[in-house]
C-alpha cells in the first residue's frame, strides 16, 4: 500500500465532467489499496476571474483581501469533487487550507509554508478516507487566510507529499508531461520520459510554467517523486527525479520567459561596492534580478545591466532613482519589450558547443542578442520580445529537430 498525492490543475476539474473523471482517477488509485490525498486548483480561470472582480470594485485592494477572495475558488473545487468522490460510493473528506494545517509567512499573495502539521490529514487518511485538499492556500500565524502565489497549488502539493513522506506525487495537467518546449507553442516539442530536478527547476523558473518553481524546489530538498500526467490520456507522462540515465538526452528544453524588464544604470562610478549597493538594495525589497552585465569601465564609469520580473520593474526604478544622486549615478533606462529564451540540459557541461549552436540558430534568424547569461546547465539570452518565438522555434529546431 502506497501514499500517494495527486494534484489537479485548473483545466483537470474545470466543470462538473472533468471532476467526474478525477473522481474516477482518485477513486480507482484508492481501491487499488493506496492512502490518497487530491490536491486541487480552483476550477479554470476563475481564479482570474475572481481577481478581476475584485479589481473591478477597488483598483488597489489589500493583499490581505485578495487572499479572502482568491482562496475561495479552491474551496469551491474541493467540495464538488468530494462530492463527486462520495457519489462513486468511497469515504471522503475535503479540508481548507487551514484545516489541513498549512502553516505560512504573511506574506499575503505571496506566502511561503512554515510547515504544515499533517495530523488532522493523517488522521482522516487511518480511518480510510480519501482526504481532498484545497491547494494554494494556508493560514498565517494571526489566523489571517494566505495565497502562495498564482500557480501555487503545485506548491502545495509536493509540500504534504514531503510532510507525509508520500510515495509519489502525481501532477494531472492539460498536457501529458514535461516537453522539449511547450507543446501549444512549438508543434515538434517531444515529451521527456525522465527529468533531474535541477533540469526541471531551470525550465519552470525560466519560463515553463509547466510546474511551479518553488515545487520543484521542494521536491529535490525532500527527494520527492514527481510524476507529471494527464487526467485525460492516460498515457504515461514525465518523472521528475534525482538522477538521469546516461543515455538520455543531452539537453532538455527551450522555454521564453515575456514576464521580465531590463533596467540599465548608466554612468555608474567605476569603484569598489556600486554593484553591492544596488543589488543589496533591490534584495532587501525581494526582488530577483536575473541576468546581469557589467560594460568594463570608462573615464571612471561604467553601466550596470540587469533584468527583473516585469511587475517589479517600477519599483525597482523607483528604488534606484532614489540614491541616484546619491551614489553619482547619470541615467536608469528601462525596457519591457524584451524576453528571455533559455535551453536547458544537464549534458550541457561536457559539451562546449551547445552555446555557438545556439547562437547560430538565431543567426540565422538575423535575430539579435542584447544578453547572455551561462551556468552548468543552462544558457540563457536576452532578445527584442518580437522575436521571443521565432527564436524558441529556431533553437528547438537546431536541437530537437531531427530524430
Ligand atoms: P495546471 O492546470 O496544473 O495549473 P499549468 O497550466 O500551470 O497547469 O501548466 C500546464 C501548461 O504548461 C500547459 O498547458 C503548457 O502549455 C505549458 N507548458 C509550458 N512549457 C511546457 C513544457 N516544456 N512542457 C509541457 N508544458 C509546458
Ligand atoms: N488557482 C491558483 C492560480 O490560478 C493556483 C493554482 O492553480 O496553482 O494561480
Ligand atoms: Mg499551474
Amino acid at each position: 500500500m502506497a501514499l500517494i498525492v495527486q494534484k489537479f490543475g485548473g483545466s483537470s476539474v474545470k466543470d462538473a465532467e472533468q471532476i467526474n473523471n478525477v473522481a474516477e482517477i482518485v477513486t480507482s488509485a484508492y481501491r487499488a489499496g493506496n492512502r490518497v490525498v487530491a490536491v486541487v486548483s480552483a476550477q479554470g480561470d476563475t481564479t482570474d476571474e475572481l481577481e478581476a472582480q475584485g479589481l473591478a470594485i477597488n483598483p488597489s485592494p489589500s493583499k490581505r483581501e485578495m487572499d479572502m477572495l482568491l482562496s475561495a475558488g479552491e474551496q469551491i473545487s474541493a467540495a464538488l469533487l468530494a462530492m463527486a468522490i462520495e457519489e462513486l460510493g468511497c469515504p471522503v473528506v475535503s479540508l481548507l487550507g487551514w484545516q489541513a494545517g498549512f502553516e505560512t509567512t504573511s506574506t499575503h499573495g505571496e506566502a511561503r509554508i512554515r510547515r504544515v502539521r499533517v495530523e488532522r490529514i493523517l488522521k482522516e487518511l487511518d480511518q480510510r478516507r480519501i482526504v481532498v485538499v484545497t491547494g494554494f492556500q494556508g493560514v498565517d500565524r494571526y489566523g489571517d487566510m494566505t495565497t502562495l502565489g498564482r500557480g501555487g497549488s503545485d506548491t502545495s502539493a509536493v509540500a504534504i507529499a514531503a510532510a507525509l513522506k508520500a510515495d509519489l506525487c502525481q501532477f494531472y495537467k492539460d498536457v501529458d508531461g514535461v516537453y522539449t518546449a511547450d507543446p501549444r507553442k512549438v508543434p515538434g516539442a517531444r515529451k521527456l520520459d525522465f527529468i533531474s530536478y535541477d533540469e526541471m527547476l531551470e525550465l519552470a523558473t525560466l519560463g515553463a510554467q509547466v510546474l511551479h518553481n518553488r515545487a520543484v524546489e521542494m521536491a529535490k530538498k525532500y527527494n520527492i517523486r514527481l510524476e507529471m500526467l494527464s487526467s485525460l490520456t492516460r498515457t504515461r507522462g514525465t518523472i521528475v527525479k534525482g538522477e538521469r540515465k546516461m543515455e538520455e538526452m543531452l539537453l532538455s528544453g527551450v522555454t521564453k520567459d515575456d514576464n521580465t524588464a531590463r533596467i540599465s544604470v548608466i554612468g555608474v562610478p567605476d569603484r569598489p561596492g556600486m554593484a553591492f549597493k544596488i543589488f543589496s538594495t533591490l534584495a532587501a525589497k525581494g526582488i530577483n534580478v536575473d541576468v546581469i552585465l557589467q560594460s568594463i569601465g570608462r573615464n571612471g564609469t561604467k553601466d550596470i545591466s540587469f533584468t527583473v520580473p516585469s511587475p517589479k520593474m517600477e519599483e525597482a526604478v523607483a528604488l534606484i532613482e532614489e540614491q541616484r544622486e546619491n551614489w553619482g549615478v547619470t541615467d536608469i533606462i528601462s525596457d519591457e519589450d524584451v524576453a528571455k529564451v533559455s535551453i536547458v540540459g544537464a549534458g550541457m557541461e561536457t559539451h562546449p558547443g551547445v552555446a555557438a549552436e545556439m547562437f547560430e540558430a538565431l543567426f540565422s534568424q538575423n535575430i539579435n542578442i542584447r544578453m547572455i547569461s551561462t551556468s552548468e546547465i543552462k544558457i540563457t539570452v536576452l532578445l527584442d520580445k518580437a522575436d521571443g518565438d521565432r527564436a524558441v522555434k529556431a533553437i528547438h529546431d537546431k536541437f530537437f529537430g531531427d530524430v
